[in-house]
């Protein structure tokens, strides 16, 4: 869908605090990551405690509302656009609303028209410690009804509990499910294997990986199954390395391995070996034996790649060319780098907008990595979105004309004209 915003809107203030907001949340570089238990118990109590239908705890970056935890709706993640919760972020503050038809700001949303049907929606700010909000927690029911100032209280203080497991987990060093490192220990021990190649100048690369068509494991076979999926990717990715490899799970499905002592080529054989040890590995689950495949990207330390951020962000991009390429295949950094003049990128999370049609058309969208010749860039849906556009990044007065180099469903690969 292309939403026709007006591009600008913001105040500076705005801009500064929604910039804040994005920075705080990538400090605690949680989106995007694996399903736990205890925000799963958090929104089931929501749901038991106010006897209502949907319980969310959810984080927002520049375009989306990904759902860390959500009971009584399928998706995982919506566009910002669509949501409830925007009116939270614009307005810093809980939001109640009683019977969202009588209301003139909710009553023609397209989830209250709609098949989800909602009618009472309470809404309150995920904030960490210095105060930045980086998401919501909401009570959401089917039926209009009353909150009353004490039923406000316990919602803030289960986004309050909610804060805690979050702030919490980050000293977490192994995912329970797949026994890989978790995101933020994996980088840690990334950086200092970084530091030892570069004072001993020896070679290190970087492999990320993700399942192929994962969503439809869990659609079709439920999560138990996914859960058995990864389980079983790990185990063979873990066979085929090393003692010395690090091998994290840095996504819901989404893996990296740092290689010390080995090169380019070398990362892209392991790469390989890694790709056909899963695809030849059958999985066994209560609807009989499944059969996945992954997509791989890998990058290598070099003068211009010397920070995890940037090894990840450059096998990213690969991978993404891989996903694009038929998926079940590797794809080196250094090849995109070949046909396309690519500098080294860093990791971001800004909030952009996407502007194409002589401006007339806007799509919010979220930068994630940067670098002076390319971006990597996230929007709710590639659809319909042209292969030239400008990129904006909101607040920084960052313009600049675009042409996709690769792109998926929620992707884009871009350079710079
Ligand atoms: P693609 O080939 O483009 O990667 O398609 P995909 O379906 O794998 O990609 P997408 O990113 O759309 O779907 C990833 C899904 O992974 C969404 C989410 O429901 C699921 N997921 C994330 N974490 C977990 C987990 O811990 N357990 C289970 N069972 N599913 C998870
Ligand atoms: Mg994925
Ligand atoms: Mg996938």
């Amino acid at each position: 869908m292309v939403v026709a915003r007006v591009f600008g809107k913001s105040s500076p203030e705005a801009s500064q605090r929604e910039n804040d907001r994005l920075a705080a949340l990538q400090q605690l570089d949680l989106l995007d990551t694996p399903r736990d238990e205890g925000f799963e118990r958090i929104v089931r109590l929501i749901k038991q405690i106010f006897s209502i239908d949907i319980g969310i705890i959810s984080l927002i970056d520049g375009h989306r509302q990904w759902y860390k935890a959500c009971s009584g709706l399928s998706a995982d993640e919506v566009p910002l656009d669509d949501t409830f919760c925007r009116c939270v972020v614009d307005c810093d503050e809980p939001v109640i609303v009683q019977d969202a038809t009588t209301d003139a700001r909710f009553l023609k949303h397209p989830a209250v028209t709609g098949e989800d049907h909602i009618r009472f929606y309470a809404g309150v700010p995920l904030r960490t410690k210095l105060g930045h909000m980086i998401g919501t927690v909401c009570a959401i029911d089917r039926r209009p009804r009353s909150f009353s100032s004490r039923d406000l209280v316990i919602l803030e203080e289960l986004a309050g509990a909610a804060m805690d497991r979050l702030e919490l987990m980050q000293s977490a060093a192994t995912d329970s499910l797949t026994e890989a490192m978790t995101r933020r220990a994996f980088k840690q021990e990334a950086e200092q294997l970084i530091a030892l190649a570069l004072r001993h100048q020896h070679d290190l690369s970087c492999i990320v990986f993700d399942i192929d068509h994962f969503k439809q494991v869990n659609d079709r076979h439920g999560h138990a199954a996914g859960d058995a999926v990864l389980k079983a990717v790990a185990s063979a990715c873990k066979a085929t390395l090393r003692a010395g490899d690090l091998f994290g799970r840095i996504g819901g499905e989404e893996f990296a391995v740092v290689l010390p002592h080995v090169d380019r080529d070398g990362a892209v054989a392991v790469a390989e070996k890694i790709r056909a040890a899963i695809a030849s590995q059958p999985v066994r689950s209560d609807h009989g034996v499944l059969h996945v495949t992954a997509s791989l990207g890998s990058s290598a330390l070099s003068i211009v790649s010397k920070e995890i951020e940037t090894l990840l962000a450059q096998a990213d991009a690969a991978m993404y060319q891989a996903k694009n390429g038929g998926r079940n295949r590797c794809v080196s950094w250094s090849s995109i780098h070949a046909d396309h003049a690519i500098s080294a990128r860093r990791r971001v999370l800004k909030a952009g907008s996407i502007l194409f049609n002589e401006r007339r058309s806007t799509i919010d969208c979220t930068v994630k990595s940067l670098g002076a010749e390319s971006a990597g860039i996230s929007v709710s849906n590639t659809r319909g979105i042209p292969p030239e556009f400008i990129l904006a990044i909101k607040g920084e007065g960052f313009e600049t004309n675009c042409r996709v180099i690769a792109q998926d469903r929620q992707h884009l690969e871009v350079a710079f004209r």
